[in-house]
């Protein structure tokens, strides 16, 4: 008996001596979130005092101060490659895009601290699974920190700017790269390839009676086989490991309608978005939003207790999620037609419980006494609701084996570079016979978004020409690991390729042109020397009474029908061989 009292203190000793006190000092109960700076002296202690766990810089952003990831392994080992040697899977989680959506920098460090002090043995984890932090990405906007940033929220008192240094909404900038921010991050995801990803947002698009809702990584931008994982196992799973802990988790409220009773959908996020970038990776890419009605503490142990299950869930099912990665970059590599544009389909739906507020549409506005839109919160129901989920693929294009890239342009080639694209570049000047696209018609935005006035509308013809390439051009082999990339940004018409974000708007104007006079001599020895074309043009002068009376028409028509129009004008640069 003595013995075993003896035996149970010693345990209780060593279980009590094991789980250390807090290191932080976190204010988030008080409506305080850390600047910047605290928000790095944090990480730096944690750091300090533990072996197992790394603050490390990596490349800079636009304010001119260096992006941070924390590690956190099982041991003192940090090197991706050898960690992920040992067949752990890697967890990326990105805090701060949007700087007035602070409640993930605030769950994070909770995490990072818990995580390392093994509480409740959360240190486990570890195991099977490797967590990177991005501490803060937009630190240009977090350290433009005011009471006055973010108009529909109270709490926490001051938060930062949503634009970074050089007014970039971070969550546009994944894959056209303009900001320093973007460029460090693609080192960081490239280096990594986590096979996880969280980004940590804060929403104020509805109301309803959730703290955290997920935008999950929409299946069907994935191969076959990660299509069924996400659908079977990770998505399910993540909101039923939800539901046994003190916050809820609800998809992300997209509306289809005015009233979220009426149904909610899941939308496809495109590379420009965090979570979308991840998935052309075939990295399992998501956003947690929390809700900014809810108080700030709740906020952040909501998203807490997410980063809590996701870490779970990957350390739990390491193997299966680094299986899955692994068959669906093959069956990516192997498929011989990509979908770059697909709709919602709105005739299959799965019934979820959805906790939200009755809809009122003539509440009163205590500001302007008028009516306005709103929620009745003293009227909470719980409803079945028309959950959309599936999206159908409304345009294909066949896959070819190789881009052909000029080396002219330079911008697109430096983010291949980043990107880790493997490509080979031409020894000698060479003539190929190349598919290749002609821009038909495009539309340009009103007003400039992020920088660049994206093409809404794009359309194309294709022809086969034969193209002088010349030494130093690139062959990108397109089935590599990096398909999916080259094609969401080589097609023109993928929804955020390089020709949208005008990286190729060169080709949009014409060089050369003619003069209505100095044309004359050249067009008529044209049309001495080509017959047929001359018939032709006297039959539309003899058809066509208003060609017939306009002289700078009938010059363009010479012009533009001939060898004298610019082959290169609208011609997209990047050739194509299957
Ligand atoms: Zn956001």
């Amino acid at each position: 008996m003595i013995k075993f009292k003896f035996t149970l203190v010693l345990f209780l000793a060593i279980f009590a001596a094991k789980a250390q006190n807090p290191l932080l000092n976190l204010k988030y109960e008080q409506n305080y979130t850390p600047t910047y700076s605290e928000v790095i002296k944090m990480y730096q202690l944690l750091d300090a005092k533990y072996e197992n766990a790394k603050l490390v810089e990596k490349g800079l952003t636009d304010v001119g101060k260096p992006l941070h990831t924390f590690i956190i392994n099982s041991e003192n080992e940090f090197d991706p490659v050898k960690i992920k040697a040992q067949g752990k899977a890697v967890l990326l989680i990105n805090n701060g895009i949007h700087p007035g959506e602070p409640a993930g920098i605030d769950a994070s460090l909770q995490f990072a601290d818990d995580i390392l002090r093994d509480k409740n043995g959360l240190a486990s984890l570890l195991k099977s699974c490797v967590i990177v932090i991005i501490p803060a990405y937009n630190i240009g906007g977090l350290l433009n920190r005011s009471a006055y940033n973010r108009s529909g929220q109270t709490t926490p008192y001051e938060t930062g700017f949503r634009g970074n240094a050089a007014n970039l909404d971070l969550n546009r900038d994944f894959v056209k790269c303009d900001s320093e921010n973007a460029k460090s991050f693609t080192k960081i995801f490239q280096e990594w390839n986590p096979d996880i990803f969280l980004d940590t947002h804060t929403t104020n698009g509805s109301d309803h009676q959730y703290s955290v809702t997920l935008i999950a990584p929409q299946p069907n931008m994935f191969p076959p086989t990660q299509e069924k994982f996400l659908r079977e196992k990770m998505i399910p799973d993540l909101f039923s490991e939800m539901k046994k802990g003190e916050y809820e988790l609800i998809p992300y409220v997209s509306w289809m309608f005015r009233d979220p009773k009426r149904g909610i959908k899941m939308d496809q996020f495109s590379g420009r978005y965090s979570s979308g970038y991840a998935s052309i990776f075939n990295s399992y890419g998501m956003m947690t939003e929390n809700h900014v009605y809810k108080i700030y503490a709740d906020r952040v142990k909501s998203c807490y207790q997410f980063i809590n299950v996701l870490a779970n869930f990957t350390s739990e099912n390491a193997d299966d999620i680094i299986e899955s990665r692994k068959k669906g970059f093959e069956e990516s590599m192997s498929t011989k037609e990509y979908a770059i544009d697909s709709e919602i389909d709105t005739t299959v739906f799965t019934e979820i419980e959805f906790k939200g507020y009755e809809v009122d549409a003539n509440q009163i506005s205590p500001v302007t006494g008028l009516k306005r839109f709103g929620y009745d919160r003293s009227k909470p129901y719980t409803n079945s609701i028309n959950f959309y989920d599936v999206h159908n693929a409304t345009e294909m294009v066949r896959i070819p084996e190789f881009y052909i890239l000029p080396q002219a342009w330079k911008t697109v080639i430096e983010r291949l570079v980043l990107s880790k694209v493997e490509f080979q570049r031409l020894q000698n000047d060479t003539i190929l016979e190349v598919d290749i696209y002609y821009i038909e018609e495009f539309s340009n935005a009103k007003r400039p978004s992020n920088g660049h006035y994206f093409h809404n509308k794009v359309t194309t013809r294709s022809e086969t020409q034969k193209i002088n390439y010349y030494a130093g051009d690139l062959i990108i082999p397109v089935r590599q690991k990096r398909i999916k990339y080259l094609i969401e940004m080589l097609e023109p018409k993928a929804k955020d390729s390089f020709f949208r974000w005008n990286f190729f708007d060169n080709i949009l104007d014409s060089r050369e042109y003619f003069s209505s006079y100095g044309f004359e001599e050249n067009a008529l020895k044209y049309l001495d020397q080509h017959p047929e074309f001359k018939k032709e043009f006297q039959e539309k002068q003899k058809l066509d009474p208003e060609f017939a009376k306009n002289h700078r028409a009938q010059l363009a028509y010479i012009y533009y029908n001939t060898e004298w129009a610019e082959k290169t004008y609208k011609r997209y640069p990047v050739g194509k061989l299957f």
